[in-house]
């Protein structure tokens, strides 16, 4: 699984922060800073769902990332997190 910010979509609310830490770091400013081309764990991947859909701003893509050889497609729908 692999997380992309639109360019130019994030404004600093912090919330996907506030909903997933382990997923979202904020640089210096509180925009959200993710590495680019960071793989992340699947089991991280219904709180980055939640985090992204915490986003007013809809600046977060959560994508599926089967291998480096194998396309990614879009993870549409946040999941329940309770
Ligand atoms: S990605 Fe969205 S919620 Fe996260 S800091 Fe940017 S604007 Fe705020």
């Amino acid at each position: 699984m692999k997380v992309d910010v639109k360019p130019g979509r994030c404004v600093g609310h912090t919330l996907c922060n506030a909903t997933a830490p382990e997923v979202f770091e904020l640089d210096d400013d509180g925009y959200v800073a993710i590495a680019k081309d960071t793989v992340l764990p699947g089991e991280l991947e219904t709180l980055a769902l939640a985090g992204a859909a915490a986003c007013p701003e809809r600046a977060l893509v959560v994508l599926e990332w089967l291998s480096p050889e194998q396309p990614t497609g879009r993870i549409d729908e946040p999941k329940d997190v309770t």
